[in-house]
C-alpha cells in the first residue's frame, strides 16, 4: 500500500471508497460539516497536539506498555505480544478518543458533551474525559441496559454525568442513539455529540481513527525495540472497530505485515446469535453513514448478540468495510467458547484478566499460534476485564476448564 493510505482515506467528503459519508437530516448535516472543519483547523495546530501529548502522558499513562506473554507462548507456540491498553486510564482504548474528542469540543467553545451508551463503557470515558475538562456530560441509556450495567451507571453518576434512562421501545442502544440525537439537535451550538467508535457520520470515523493511532504508533516502535523486527500478525477485536483501527494504523503501509480484525460469532451463525458483520452483512446504512450492515430484507438492522457487550453492533466502521474489500485485513470471527477459554487462559498463565471484547482477539491469536509456530503475533488488548468478572463466574463457574 501507498505511504499516502491515510492522506488517501477518506476522501474529502468522508468516503472510504463507497462506504461512509454523512447522510442526515439538513440541519445536522451543516453542523458535521462545522465539526469537520474546527477538526481539520484545530486538531493540526501546535496547541492541540502538545496539549493531547501531555494529557496522554500525565494523565492516560502513555505509552502503555507491549508485553511478551512468556507461559502463553510456550503453551501455544508462536510468540504473542499484548499492547495494554487494559493499563490505559480508565481501563480500555476509549479513552484514546474520548480524550481527544472532549479536547475538540474544549477548542470548539463547547459546553456539554453528548452520548448514547450500551454497555456503559463509552459513557464511563466519555464522564471521565467531560470531569477531566470540567464539561457538562449527558449520557444517553436505555431502561434494559441501566438495570443490567449498573456498576458503570453508578461510575457515571460519581463522575458527574447526567444519565438519561430512555424508556422507548426495545430499552436499549438503537432508542438511546435517537434520544441522544434528539438531546444534541435542540442545542448543537453549545453541545457536540461524541461518538464512541470509528462509526457514525464523517468526520467521527476519521477523527476517531486519527486519535487511536497512538496505539499504533507507540507499539510498532515498541515492539521494534524490544525484538528487532516487525510482528507478522496484528490482531484485534472488531465491534465498531476503534481498537481495530488503532493498532492497525501503525503497520496499515507495511503490506508484509498481516492484519486480523476479529468479530463476535457468538453461539451460532444463526440470526440474533452473533454480531459477525463482516461475515455475514451486505453493504447498507446505518446511523447516517455506509458499511456492512446484518440486515433483513428491508434494510433494517438485525438483531445482534454477543457475550461482550462492546462488540454487539449490527454495523461496523466504513474504513473496515472499504479494507475487506481491499483484502488488506482479514476478518474472521470466534465463538462465545473460544472467547471463554481464551479469557481463562491468559487469567491463569499471565495473571492478566481481559475485558471479554479483548479475549476474542487473544482468542484468535491463540489459533494463529497453533498453526504457525515460528510466527509472531501482537495483540490489541484493548481493556481489562473487572466489569465481566461477576458476569463470567455466574454464567461459566470459577473453577471453568479445571479438572
Ligand atoms: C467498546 C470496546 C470494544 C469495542 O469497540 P471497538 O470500537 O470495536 O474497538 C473493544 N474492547 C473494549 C475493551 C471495549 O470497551
Amino acid at each position: 500500500m501507498a505511504q499516502s493510505y491515510f492522506k488517501q482515506y477518506p476522501s474529502k467528503d468522508g468516503f472510504y471508497k463507497e462506504y461512509g459519508g454523512a447522510f442526515l437530516p439538513p440541519v445536522i448535516e451543516e453542523e458535521m460539516k462545522k465539526i469537520t472543519e474546527a477538526y481539520y483547523a484545530i486538531s493540526k495546530s501546535h496547541n492541540f497536539i502538545s496539549e493531547l501529548r501531555s494529557i496522554r502522558k500525565h494523565y492516560q499513562g502513555r505509552p502503555t506498555p507491549v508485553y511478551y506473554c512468556n507461559r502463553l507462548s510456550d503453551k501455544y507456540g508462536g510468540r504473542i505480544y499484548l499492547k495494554r491498553e487494559d493499563l490505559n486510564h480508565s481501563g480500555a482504548h476509549k479513552l484514546n478518543h474520548c480524550m481527544g474528542e472532549a479536547l475538540l469540543a474544549k477548542y470548539m467553545g463547547k459546553k456539554k458533551l453528548i452520548a448514547e451508551t450500551g454497555a456503559g463503557q463509552h459513557g464511563v470515558a466519555l464522564a471521565t474525559a467531560a470531569a477531566y475538562f470540567g464539561l457538562e456530560c449527558e449520557i444517553h441509556m436505555g431502561e434494559v441496559d441501566i438495570a443490567k450495567e449498573h456498576p458503570n451507571v453508578v461510575r457515571m453518576d460519581i463522575l458527574g454525568a447526567k444519565v438519561v434512562p430512555v424508556s422507548k421501545g426495545l430499552k436499549t442502544l438503537k432508542e438511546a442513539v435517537d434520544s441522544a440525537f434528539e438531546a444534541y439537535v435542540k442545542d448543537p451550538e453549545n453541545s457536540i455529540y461524541c461518538i464512541g467508535s470509528v462509526v457514525g457520520p464523517h468526520p467521527f470515523p476519521m477523527m476517531v481513527r486519527d486519535f487511536q493511532k497512538v496505539v499504533g504508533v507507540e507499539s510498532k516502535e515498541q515492539f521494534y525495540e524490544m525484538t528487532g523486527e516487525m510482528p507478522d500478525s496484528v490482531v484485534a477485536c472488531v465491534g465498531g472497530g476503534s481498537n481495530a483501527m488503532g493498532i492497525f494504523g501503525g503497520f496499515i503501509e507495511n503490506e508484509s505485515i498481516d492484519l486480523y480484525g476479529v468479530e463476535p460469532g457468538g453461539l451460532s451463525m444463526k440470526t440474533g446469535d452473533h454480531a459477525a458483520t463482516m461475515m455475514q452483512g451486505k453493504p447498507g446504512t446505518i446511523h447516517g453513514f455506509k458499511c456492512y450492515l446484518l440486515q433483513d430484507e428491508n434494510g433494517e438492522p438485525s438483531p445482534v448478540y454477543s457475550v461482550a457487550s462492546g462488540l454487539d453492533y449490527p454495523g461496523v466502521g466504513p474504513e473496515h468495510s472499504m479494507l475487506k474489500d481491499m483484502g488488506r485485513v482479514n476478518y474472521d470471527m470466534v465463538t462465545d467458547k473460544e472467547t471463554i477459554d481464551a479469557f481463562f487462559e491468559l487469567s491463569r498463565l499471565e495473571g492478566i484478566i481481559p475485558a471479554l471484547e479483548s479475549s476474542h482477539a487473544v482468542a484468535y491469536a491463540l489459533k494463529l499460534a497453533k498453526k504457525n509456530p515460528q510466527t509472531s503475533i501482537l495483540v490489541n488488548l484493548s481493556g481489562r476485564g473487572d466489569k465481566d468478572i461477576d458476569f463470567v463466574v455466574e454464567k461459566y463457574g470459577k473453577d471453568y476448564g479445571i479438572g
